[in-house]
């Protein structure tokens, strides 16, 4: 029997041998109007060794018409923890609805390896979707995400083992650093990810119960890990909470800022007062400058009903959100599209940003297409439907700059050179 992961196309689940992008069909893709830097144009493209040509390669396996139909690059998800194993049919539905949703790439900045080892054959290959993992998050004593791992550990979830030294490291000196890096090492990371939890309240927060899993990192300590990152090839992303967190975060040379200030208020998901998470414009520059990326994940404030009792918060959210996102539009920064949203994948970030205001439906697509998985796989030619880039898209019935809503009327998905469907 087929189940939808077979009809997407999933090697694993129909039980066929995996494809590779070399041995893809070559395709040609007539009369599309493929996304670029100047907007949609029309023409044809071909697929060949699952890249993308403009030049008729001398044979052509099969012939497609896309009849004036919008192509674009597959979207990005920079953020999310539930690209992960749990079951066999958990795991391929997840993969099968990323896939539905278009969403090709996906970042996991922290997670159980010994869960990332039960993904082998089912993401990054052709019919999968691609995906980097953090493995353990490095944090304090008593930090974020602890708690989490505890919960995780009381339900049989976790065991003893997973904590220190596998869904997380804890890193509270420099000893400590040195003494776990060649082990956070071993287990092959594809980044680092480190947290920061109000470090401008670091001396306050390290010892006093209350803020258990409500603090993060010696801030002092995040430059030295950048620096043994960077020496072994990773790139590090960081978990922040406020606009001081930021501001250390860029100062220390992380390569990506997960979470833009205030995105969860305090530890009652309030917002009382937004001037500790409003990220200063100094600091924006400077991410600029750097080429820091910014991961969104701000789409949890959809969670509250503007015209319900929550109306109130949702309009704090809303609010502190805009702001934020205008200064950092506004001094360049790189920003990618990322949800946190364990049951979803990035549709419902995306469609909570386009609530704001802050961008058009292109500056959207855009960013959910083309600089979404730029964040995920920056050495790769992805998000883009150039010669030379990889041979995946999207088809799309309607024209996604027009009415965004089209992002969601996929006719076609090809990855590397393969059709899903
Ligand atoms: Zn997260």
């Amino acid at each position: 029997m087929l189940g939808a992961a077979c009809v997407l196309g999933l090697a694993v689940a129909c039980g066929r041998a995996a494809p590779t992008p070399a041995s893809a069909p070559v395709y040609e893709l007539r009369n599309g109007r493929w996304l670029g830097a100047d907007g949609f144009s029309a023409g044809t493209r071909y697929t060949a060794g699952g890249r993308i040509t403009t030049r008729r390669p001398a044979r052509v396996d099969s012939v497609i018409d896309l009849q004036g139909r919008w192509v674009v690059p597959p979207f990005g998800e920079a953020h999310n923890h539930n690209v992960d194993y749990s079951t066999p049919g958990r795991t391929d539905s997840l993969i099968a609805r990323y896939l539905r949703d278009g969403v090709f790439y996906a970042k996991n900045p922290g997670n159980l390896p010994r869960g990332r080892d039960s993904l082998q054959g089912r993401v990054n290959v052709p019919r999968g979707v691609d995906a980097v993992f953090a493995n353990g998050l490095l944090t304090a004593s008593g930090g974020h995400p602890t708690g989490l791992y505890l919960r995780n550990l009381s339900r049989g979830a976790m065991t003893a083992a997973d904590g220190d030294g596998g869904f997380l490291w804890v890193i509270d000196s420099v000893p400590d650093l040195r003494r776990k890096w060649p082990r956070i090492l071993a287990g092959r990371p594809d980044f680092i990810k480190t947290v920061l939890v109000h470090s401008e309240e670091f001396e306050r927060r390290r010892n006093d119960t209350t803020f258990f899993n409500w603090r993060g990192l010696d801030p002092s300590l995040l430059p030295q890990i950048v620096r043994r990152a960077h020496a072994s090839g990773l790139r590090v992303s960081t978990h922040v909470e406020t606009a001081a967190d930021f501001h250390a975060a860029v100062a220390a040379g992380v390569d990506e800022i997960n979470h833009i200030p205030g995105f969860r208020g305090d530890e009652h998901v309030q917002l009382p007062d937004p001037v500790p998470y409003q990220v200063a414009p100094e600091d924006a520059r400077l991410a600029a400058e750097r080429g820091t990326w910014v991961i969104t994940t701000l789409g949890g404030a959809a969670g509250f009903d503007p015209t319900g009792p929550d109306s109130v918060r949702r309009r704090q959210f809303d609010r502190l959100a805009t702001h934020n996102l205008r200064v950092l539009t506004h001094a360049g920064v790189r920003l990618a599209v990322g949800s946190d949203a364990y049951r979803d994948d990035s549709v419902g970030e995306v469609r909570y940003l386009a609530t704001l205001g802050v961008f058009d439906a292109m500056d959207l697509l855009r960013l959910w297409s083309q600089a979404t998985p730029r964040a995920i796989f920056p050495n790769r030619r992805v998000g883009c439907l150039e010669d030379g880039c990889e041979a995946s898209l999207l088809v799309l019935a309607g024209d996604p700059s027009a009415d965004f809503a089209n992002t969601g009327r996929i006719t076609l998905r090809m990855k590397q050179g393969w059709l899903l469907r």
